[in-house]
């Protein structure tokens, strides 16, 4: 790859419709920054799905490079934190959204933004767990601030476990030690599921049917990546003092609940958001993802594709088709 010029996907906006091309830009084109990173790999979330396709106000201003999170090697720095050689990693502060992200073969950022690549990851594995991976060890963490231990009796449930979330969270809790039940629309997936360490399986309609306002306890603990009916169903069947990291909406914003599982069951509702996560715990989560993910995983819950193909599956990823994480290899 010649570092003069590279390769982008550059969201335009025109007539109201967003049109995504691939562009040969020089640096010049690129905004300011401390850093600027050659970026191996990217990922495809659900919200650069939204970027694609122009949905849910994501993009604020076109042109716009999109992607939310990226894995590359530092080419020049005015940062005194980073020099040419690191290899880094960053997802979120919008970038992607309002600032330009990780869909093409460069990338000048704010060297605040980034984080070193945690020992023993590669770049390709970092972008496996990506914003999505980044957001599942941060419900671990504040689920296990409020009282989840291996030890609990009850098991785990994961929603949306296909999805890139959800996929990671599995992979994650079962390496743990929890016995994890994974809540899914697609039967296809069991197997997937199973190899990462699920240990039993739910029909996502089980969750979303309308209820009581209690039903009987069956979860400790639950990592929600949909929202909607789906966390309403969740919060109804919480044991007593269980807790809900909420971290998505794919089956929508709306919630329809009553107050009686957090009055009567003292059941937790915890809201993670990973795009503002401050750098502390941000770094203390990947490298707890580095040491607690096995390396096992990786393989079954990556699908690795190239540039041209991120438009397609961003269609997919909003319909809720697409297993595990995709990883954009943007080295070619
Ligand atoms: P994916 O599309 O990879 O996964 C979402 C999964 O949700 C799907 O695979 C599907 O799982 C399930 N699903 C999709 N549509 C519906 C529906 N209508 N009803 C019920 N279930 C549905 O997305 P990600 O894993 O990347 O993201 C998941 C959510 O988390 C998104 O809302 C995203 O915006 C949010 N998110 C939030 C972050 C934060 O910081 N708070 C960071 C990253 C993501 P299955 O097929 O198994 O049923």
């Amino acid at each position: 790859m010649s570092t003069d010029t590279f390769k982008a996907l550059v969201l335009e906006q025109q007539n109201g419709e967003v049109q995504a091309t691939i562009q040969t830009l020089t640096k010049d084109a690129l905004p300011e920054g401390e850093v600027l990173v050659a970026v191996a790999y990217s990922g495809l979330n659900y919200k650069d799905g939204l970027a694609l396709t122009g949905q849910g106000r994501i993009v604020r201003s076109y042109p716009m490079v999109p992607g939310i999170d990226f894995a590359g090697t530092v080419v020049e720095s005015s940062s005194p934190d980073y020099k040419p050689g690191d290899e880094v990693v960053l997802t979120g502060w919008w970038v992607g959204e309002r600032y330009w992200g990780g869909y093409a073969q460069m990338a000048r950022v704010k060297a605040e933004w980034l984080v070193p690549l945690p020992a023993g990851l590669s770049l390709q594995q970092a972008m496996s767990i990506g914003t999505a991976g980044l957001t599942a060890m941060l419900c671990v963490m504040v689920l296990e601030e409020h009282g989840m231990t291996p030890t609990m009796e009850r098991e785990v449930l994961v929603t949306g476990s296909a999805g890139g979330v959800g996929s990671v969270a599995v992979a994650l809790l079962a390496n743990l030690g929890y016995k994890v039940v994974a809540a899914t629309g697609r039967a296809e997936t069991h197997e997937y599921l199973r190899s990462l360490g699920a240990h039993d399986m739910l029909d996502r309609t089980v969750l979303s049917a309308p209820g009581k306002p209690l039903e009987s306890e069956r979860w400790g603990a639950a990592v929600d990546t949909v929202g909607g009916d789906t966390l309403a169903g969740v919060l109804r069947s919480m044991a007593q003092g269980g807790s809900v990291a909420a971290c998505g909406n794919a089956g929508g914003i709306a919630l329809n609940t009553t107050v009686i599982p957090f009055i009567l069951r003292g059941v937790n509702l915890l809201g993670v958001e990973s795009v503002l996560c401050p750098q502390p715990r941000r770094r203390a989560a990947w490298a707890r993802l580095a040491s607690d993910l096995p390396k096992a995983a990786f393989d079954p819950i990556t699908q690795v594709v190239a540039l041209e193909e991120i438009p397609e599956l961003g269609r997919q990823i909003l319909k809720g088709q697409v297993r595990g994480r995709v990883v954009v290899d943007l080295q070619a």
